[in-house]
């Protein structure tokens, strides 16, 4: 009996070190990032750029994957069933804390079904339209926006993705409902914005900043409190008496729940030294992007910010009415 019991914590003890020496191994293969939303997009634009840096402390490839849906809702359900072994990972934005009040038959909790890797960047939104819109301010867009209403429409990546948040923010500051056009990112949507076949949207500046600055679109305010250093001459809503409509969007970085702490700990620190990195800072501030320091790139920190901002939105949208289902 006793040598049983001895040979039963020795295999015990060497299926521990087994593991263990897997997980001080990790990564020895490429890592999948999930993105909710379509390619060239806002969120894409990220996620490439934080796959490409975490990639060198990783030691491995980190693959973009775009699992576009309107809303973003499939991403995280697709994460959440995945093996949790630190090969497949998400990035997502704000939407993770409103879907929870959008969707009453959601197949994912944000708060029970993942481990959560750190906070990225947070990013303003800029109102744009089509150039043939002939408003040269926001005073005057929304003027058009009064005597155009069976005309307008308003493009967005479906309910529970950023421009939807912002343009349900939008619609209720001028107190006007529009049409209402839903893509599976704003990448497309944008395309369709370029072609004329939709009027308007409020999109991130990591989509927005180039064709602001080419002039491709005319832009009517940020979403920020202060102005945005990349588009200075570009107002905010807020200075220009809109008031109601500020949100930043906010990414962050997960793993299906069960993901072994050791591999947590190395995507951690490698998101980590992707934020104190230089031109990773610099290519967001280009666009308008504000990198969040080392210290908020922690699970601890992102989960405390999903929290609080799912406790701010869902009054809110509670409050407006919104469902998607
Ligand atoms: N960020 C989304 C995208 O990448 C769109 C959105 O949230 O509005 O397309």
């Amino acid at each position: 009996m006793k040598s049983r019991i001895a040979a039963i914590a020795a295999a015990a003890v060497s299926m521990s070190l087994a593991t263990s020496a897997v997980a001080q191994q990790y990564p020895t293969k490429s890592i999948t990032m999930l993105v909710p939303f379509a390619a060239g997009g806002p969120t894409d634009t990220v996620a490439r750029v934080v796959a490409q840096q975490m990639a060198k402390p990783l030691g491995q490839t980190v693959i973009v994957e775009n699992k576009p849906s309107a809303g973003g809702i499939l991403a995280p359900e697709q994460v959440k069933n995945s093996k949790p072994d630190g090969y497949t990972i998400l990035i997502h934005h704000i939407g993770m804390s409103t879907v929870p009040a959008l969707y009453r038959q959601l197949r994912f909790d944000p708060l029970k079904d993942f481990e959560y890797i750190g906070l990225i960047n947070e990013v303003p939104m800029t109102i744009i339209a089509n150039e043939k819109v002939p408003a040269k301010n926001l005073q005057e867009f929304l003027a058009y926006i009064k005597s155009n209403k069976d005309k307008v429409s308003y493009a967005n990546a479906g309910i529970g993705a950023a421009s939807h948040l912002c343009g349900m923010l939008f619609m209720s500051a001028i107190q006007t409902d529009l049409l209402t056009v839903p893509y599976k990112g704003t990448g497309p949507a944008m395309n369709d914005l370029l072609g004329g076949q939709v009027t308007f949207m409020c999109d991130q500046t990591t989509n927005t900043t180039s064709q602001i600055k080419s002039h491709k679109v005319k832009v009517y305010g940020v979403t920020s409190a202060q102005r945005v250093s990349s588009l200075p001459d570009v107002p905010t809503l807020q200075e220009q008496g809109l008031k109601g409509a500020d949100v930043a969007i906010w990414h962050g970085l997960y793993a299906p729940k069960g993901t072994p702490k050791a591999a947590l700990d190395k995507l951690v620190a490698a998101l980590q030294e992707t934020v104190k990195d230089e031109s990773v800072k610099k290519r967001f501030a280009d666009l308008g992007a504000t990198t969040y320091p080392p210290e908020k790139a922690t699970p601890a920190a992102l989960q405390a910010h999903l929290k609080e901002e799912i406790e701010k939105w869902t009054p809110l949208i509670k409050k407006a009415g919104v469902y998607a289902d």
